[in-house]
């Protein structure tokens, strides 16, 4: 009868929604809090009670970098988890920890530019594809990397200029500037060039203006030789920490692990 709930009716008024897991806090004895970003409602934490002990029906899906369907209800100010399936584990990932963590640096940096009820398709989008790459290993780390950090810098609004040099409108300069943004010559000078500038050869510009401008499902469609690849990831790193005037723990775990 419409307009009558018993409290019982009201105790179980589910949510349903996909999404993907960027952290997970252990929390009380076996406990999980999940930073997860959702398809429907942006970024949200969600508690999996229970998650931590042997017989749990969560714990498979429950696990950072895990692309799941959640069903929750609200309980004492959380959004609790009742149900959970897994639809995408991404196992390429799990037992290699290099890509693990490189995939952890991607969740993480998306953690940051992400908002709670925002639902963004295209930066889910984003790691979703960027996970499967890494997880499939059909294309080289290095490029997922650069590729990726390029195209979240442009979704949270930090599009570079890629035109050509403001100054003497060189369509080709050879050095990109980090801070401002924008490519230049080596020998224009002017106040428009401070800040940290590295160097770009063509390839790498090439390969900078496909990644700003090309279809999301091409975004990982494109070579580069190595030494072209090496400068591009030096210039996309040092742009979104730049730009974001930040580091990520996460990416220092993964570059110590290269180091090995
Ligand atoms: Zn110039």
């Amino acid at each position: 009868m419409p307009g009558k709930f018993s409290p019982a009716t009201i105790k179980t008024m589910y949510l349903k929604t996909e999404g993907l897991i960027l952290r997970q806090t252990d929390y009380k004895d076996r406990d999980r809090l999940l930073t997860v970003l959702s398809r429907d409602y942006g970024k949200m934490t969600l508690k999996a009670r229970g998650v931590r002990a042997k017989n749990s029906k969560l714990s498979s899906t429950c696990q950072l970098l895990t692309y799941g369907e959640f069903t929750l209800t609200d309980y004492q100010g959380y959004h609790v988890i009742t149900e959970a399936e897994p639809k995408q584990m991404f196992y390429g990932l799990r037992n290699n920890l290099e890509l693990l963590s490189l995939g952890s640096y991607f969740a993480q940096v998306v953690e940051v530019v992400s908002q709670e009820d925002s639902p963004d398709p295209a930066l889910l989008s984003l790691i979703l594809n960027a996970l499967y790459a890494l997880s499939q290993q059909s294309r080289p780390q290095k490029l997922v990397k650069a590729a990726f950090e390029l195209r979240i810098a442009c979704l949270a609004g930090y599009e570079p200029n890629l035109m050509g040099c403001p100054v003497c409108g060189d369509p080709s300069p050879n050095r990109f500037n980090v801070s401002k943004g924008c490519l230049q010559c080596k020998d224009c000078g002017g106040e428009v060039f401070d800040g940290i500038r590295m160097p770009v050869s063509l390839g790498t510009l090439a390969a900078m203006r496909y990644i700003v401008d090309c279809p999301a499902k091409r975004l990982f469609a494109f070579t580069l030789p190595e030494a072209a690849l090496e400068e591009l990831n030096a210039v996309t790193e040092a742009y979104l920490c730049t730009q974001f005037e930040r580091g990520f723990y996460t990416l220092d775990f993964y570059k110590s692990l290269l180091l090995q």
